[in-house]
């Protein structure tokens, strides 16, 4: 796994960013990384996207934080300087950072704190996390951004088919030949999982693509369903409607696998596609046809992305996705089955291993009293019996006054959250932030205390990727500076919280973790070392091949009602704003906005337009727009793109100077708690 020749180092590790999870090779000189190659990974076959290859150039970029910070007395938290943010803060020692991070902690007690971590950092630091939120604060509100990603999917899996990991990977599109993609652009967020699907197009399979915006696979699509922001009920329970009234469902799999059909009989009825066709602006006859297509194929996979998940009802539309695969057989075969495509490296597996507030490891419930005893004896400390919040309603406790003190770890809510000038506001009133990041993201901003952390090529830990497939990533370079591993942050905290722990190494935590996660019976941290990546469970990549790990062994059908969004255009906001990543950009952009190659290829923050409706409203390419919703304002570069209908407005939610979630909606789907920043009401000026 590393060899070295001439003072060059090579070394096998993981790509930091999507959930696709590529192996690639790092090559270091003199403590640098000089160039990355593609390596002959399950899910990446040698492949690299544009950020996998070219981004790795932000862990040298002359922003790393090589110090611990304090804020200097009195430095206002709500008048940053935002050309010298540095100004409000001095340097520090560890010991004097550490001991103001933990004596802030100290002066708190269990519900006034939290933690949010990171799907960004391995499991280990994950697992770590989390037990020290419980163990070392007392309280279960510890969450990541799995909040503002697949929650809903998450909350719609565990209740119908009880496991919310995909039950087949991605790979398995070369075995399809009938493949969804809905609410998700997997040739800009996962590009090397769009190629299986592009292979598979080519390969003769059928490609039905469901989104509001056209996109890069549409080309590959035998049908590109094109329907309204928010419609994918409608749409959905259509389909539904023609496969049960033209009895095309899968009786035989119905009687053995599943229940409640009977409900979904009776509910669906008022879903016929003429009825719908209006709400989705979906003919009848194509709804007929791709939902024939669906279930008449032999073998259909399902994928979706946040375009299903960031609704007020994203759980009802992740139920209709389960309830298509179930009442079709679509499902424990190979080349079928319901892939949710998970964003950030390892949101999985920081999911998987607790960075939860209503599960510990394994998705083991924290209010089931069993459970909770087992936790509380292996880690010999009292728990907080009960659920703790979530990301979005963490910042309405802290406006509330009942959280006074976080721990941030890796994440950037003051870019990521929606409506971000309340987020941002929150953090300012907190009376103890204490941040570990690499940079001084936005959220660092608004530190008391900031820790300066490891980048993903310094260190060693183990990620899960989108496809159930646990993979380790291997140190190739040191820390710059004084800058320290995560692992060794969160011990050194707990310690000084009087947590006593003691790890010689990552995989004394790997081994903790496993022990009380029976998902990862099978992978020892030797094997990992030998094979570098497995599957969990039992090395199966499709699973439910004779029903659900539910309590009665079957698939539990939810029919679903129409809930329109929170927010509809009106003549005061009469666009629909829509937000996402973008191929160069990850997430809020704290890396690759600092990787060279990526941030010259997409430099600026834009605003997608049909150029139609540039026209019309005298608009050129590259002109500045002014977006506003009820919540906010951005100035940006309108950018001409025929993928965006008329009506909508998108903007990636990546740059800072222009940020997009300014703009969105906190409005919360009420299982998974995920808000809905894809979709609300916005005007478009010029400016
Ligand atoms: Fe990295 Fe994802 Fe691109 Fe692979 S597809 S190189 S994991 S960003």
């Amino acid at each position: 796994a590393v060899t070295a020749s001439n003072s060059l180092k090579r070394v096998d590790s993981l790509c930091p960013f999507c959930g696709v999870g590529c192996q690639l090779t790092y090559h270091v000189r003199d403590n640098r990384l000089i160039r990355v190659d593609g390596r002959d990974g399950p899910a990446n076959e040698e492949k690299l996207c544009v950020k996998g290859r070219f981004g790795f150039d932000y862990i040298h970029h002359p922003q790393r934080l090589t110090k611990p910070l304090i804020r200097k007395e009195g430095a206002p938290k709500e008048q940053m300087d935002p050309a010298n943010p540095l100004s409000h803060f001095r340097e520090a020692t560890w010991d004097e950072a550490l001991e103001k991070a933990a004596n802030g902690f100290k002066s708190f007690k269990g519900p006034e704190l939290a933690g949010f971590g990171s799907a960004k950092g391995s499991n280990e630091e994950a697992y770590l996390f989390q037990k020290l939120i419980r163990t070392g604060f007392g309280t279960n509100n510890v969450d990541h951004c799995t909040r503002l990603c697949h929650a809903s999917s998450v909350a719609a899996l565990m209740e119908g088919i009880g496991s919310a990991a995909v039950s087949a990977p991605f790979m398995d599109a070369l075995k399809s030949d009938v493949i969804i993609v809905i609410g998700a652009r997997p040739a800009q967020n996962h590009p090397v999982a769009a190629t299986y699907i592009k292979k598979a197009v080519k390969q003769g399979a059928k490609l039905i693509v469901m989104d509001p915006r056209r996109q890069a696979l549409s080309r590959f699509a035998d049908h590109m369903v094109q329907f309204k922001s928010g419609a994918d009920v409608a749409l959905l329970n259509a389909m539904i409607h023609t496969i049960i009234d033209e009895n095309l469902v899968d009786e035989e799999y119905i009687k053995t696998y599943t229940q409640d059909f009977e409900k979904l009989r009776s509910r669906i009825q008022s879903f016929s596609p003429e009825d719908m066709a209006p709400v989705c602006g979906i003919a009848p006859n194509e709804i007929r046809k791709i939902a024939r297509l669906y279930a008449g194929a032999k073998r259909a996979l399902i994928f979706w992305g946040m375009g299903v998940s960031q609704h007020v009802h994203g759980t009802d539309n992740a139920r209709c996705l389960i309830a298509l695969a179930l009442i079709t057989g679509q499902i424990g075969r190979d080349g079928t089955g319901l892939h949710p495509l998970r964003g950030q490296n390892n949101v999985q597996g920081a999911s998987d291993a607790g960075l939860i507030p209503m599960v510990y490891p394994n998705y083991q419930a924290v209010g089931d009293k069993t459970i909770h005893d087992r936790f509380a004896d292996f880690w010999q400390a009292e728990l907080d019996p009960d659920p703790g919040l979530t990301v979005v309603e963490i910042i309405h406790a802290i406006q509330a006054r009942q959280i006074k003190s976080m721990y941030i770890m890796g994440e950037n809510p003051a870019m990521s959250d929606p409506d971000t000038t309340n987020t941002r506001k929150a953090l300012a009133s907190l009376d103890h932030l204490v941040v570990q990041d690499i940079f001084l993201t936005e959220t660092a901003m608004y530190g008391d205390v900031v820790l300066p952390a490891s980048a993903f090529p310094e260190k060693t830990g183990t990620f899960t990727n989108t496809n159930r497939q646990v993979q380790l990533g291997r140190q190739a370079v040191d820390p710059p500076g004084d800058a320290k591993q995560d692992l060794w942050i969160i011990c050194e905290i707990a310690n000084r919280l009087g947590l006593n722990w003691s790890y010689d190494h990552v995989r004394d935590v790997y081994r903790e973790m496993a022990s009380v996660m029976n998902s990862l019976n099978a992978i020892t941290w030797e094997r990992l070392e030998t094979e570098n990546s497995l599957t969990y469970p039992n090395d199966q990549a499709v699973l439910f091949r004779n029903g659900f790990p539910t309590e009665t062994g079957k698939g539990r059908i939810v029919p679903t009602d129409l809930i329109p969004p929170d927010e509809v255009p009106d003549t005061d906001y009469p666009f629909v704003l829509t937000t996402g990543r973008m191929l160069e950009h990850w997430h809020t952009g704290a890396m690759t906005r600092r990787a060279g190659v990526l941030d010259q290829i997409e430099a600026l923050p834009v605003a997608c337009l049909n150029p139609k409706e540039m026209k019309k409203r005298d608009i050129e390419a590259g002109d500045i727009i002014t977006v506003s919703t009820r919540r906010g304002t951005v100035d940006i570069h309108a950018r001409p793109d025929r993928d965006v209908p008329p009506g909508m407005v998108f903007i990636p939610f990546c740059f800072k100077e222009a940020a997009a979630n300014l703009l969105t909606n906190p409005k919360l789907d009420p299982y998974g708690k995920i808000p809905e920043v894809k979709t609300c009401a916005a005007k478009v000026e010029k400016t």
